[in-house]
């Protein structure tokens, strides 16, 4: 089953997570008291998929047990209009939303929304879905 992008952890943004908490808590904890209960419950989240991302072969949101508030997985993932591409990110190698659409390309059923596999590669991965001998012969 491929999802979208946003699914699935992103190194870079869990990395940025680090830069940006730091900076966000300084301000949460300047506004007052009532920051202070919402700013620990999510840096609570936050520390729990950061210890999720050491372990998950995945990275699939929908593995994380419990889940976390959408706010807090919003911060470790990207939509893919976001995405830099593998390419140009430095995560690119072990990005796991990459390594999603690589099995899936490895796969000869891909179950997927539409806009969970979008333009480009999506429309390739449609393709094997519905023709998989087809598609692996366009590939050579
Ligand atoms: S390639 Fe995109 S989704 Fe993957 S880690 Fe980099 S920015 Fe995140």
């Amino acid at each position: 089953m491929l999802k979208g992008r946003h699914h699935y952890l992103c190194l870079a943004r869990l990395e940025a997570s680090r830069v940006e908490e730091q900076q966000e808590q300084d301000g949460l904890f300047d506004d007052g008291p009532k920051w202070v209960a919402a700013a620990g419950r999510l840096a609570a989240q936050i520390t729990r998929v950061r210890d999720w991302a050491d372990q998950t072969e995945t990275g699939d949101r929908s593995e994380l047990d419990p889940g976390v508030d959408d706010m807090v997985w919003r911060t470790v993932s990207t939509p893919a209009r976001e995405c830099v591409g593998a390419m140009r990110c430095p995560f690119g190698a072990e990005c796991h939303a990459e390594a999603a659409r690589q099995r899936a390309r490895d796969s000869d059923i891909v179950v997927t929304k539409p806009r969970a596999a979008g333009g480009g590669h999506g429309d390739d991965l449609r393709r094997r879905a519905a023709h998989p001998a087809r598609a692996r012969a366009a590939d050579h």
